[in-house]
């Protein structure tokens, strides 16, 4: 495993950051956490579980606690959670610089989105759930999308072309 620090971001509060050099595809560290069944109903059930890090449709790790609680969102992250826990370097990360993640990746809540600064040429504006982001990202993400949200994106794809068909 990485060795990680906590320290202040300049996308948001705090953040994680590389305490060492990371090549593409390494380990980076697990995802610990409680796991936690959450089924949202409102914005305001969203804002509470904001820091979860979902692995299904009503099911998430509540990441108060430990280091991951403070993993903030790029719309070009250098990082990605494969197969629902393990943080992967998606490009080299270098020692001091903060480590990303793609929020939309691991998220299939309806009511939930956020405004984003993550200052990227490809920021998105708002981040919502995986369903809503433009194919090339999806893409680009494969093969570290988890396959509950891999299958649910595929499907509402689908069900948008029979629509507009
Ligand atoms: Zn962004």
């Amino acid at each position: 495993m990485k060795k990680i620090s906590i320290l202040k971001s300049k996308i948001h509060g705090k953040g994680i950051f590389a305490a060492e050099g990371i090549k593409r595809g390494e380990r980076i560290q697990y995802i610990r956490g409680e796991r936690a069944m959450m089924k949202t109903r409102n914005k305001k059930d969203s804002r509470e579980i904001a820091h979860w890090i979902g692995l299904g449709k009503f099911s998430w790790i509540k990441t108060e606690g430990t280091p991951f609680r403070y993993i903030n969102h790029s719309c070009d992250p250098n990082a990605a959670i494969m197969g629902t826990k393990t943080l992967v370097a998606l490009k080299e990360i270098g020692n001091g610089e903060e480590i990303t993640i793609d929020y939309s990746m691991t998220d299939a809540d309806p009511y939930w989105s956020i405004k984003c600064k993550c200052g990227s040429p490809s920021c998105r504006k708002y981040i919502r759930a995986i369903y809503t982001v433009p194919s090339e990202v999806f893409e680009r993400h494969l093969p570290y999308i988890p396959k509950f949200f891999k299958r649910l994106y595929i499907r509402k794809q689908l069900r948008r072309k029979k629509v507009s068909a």
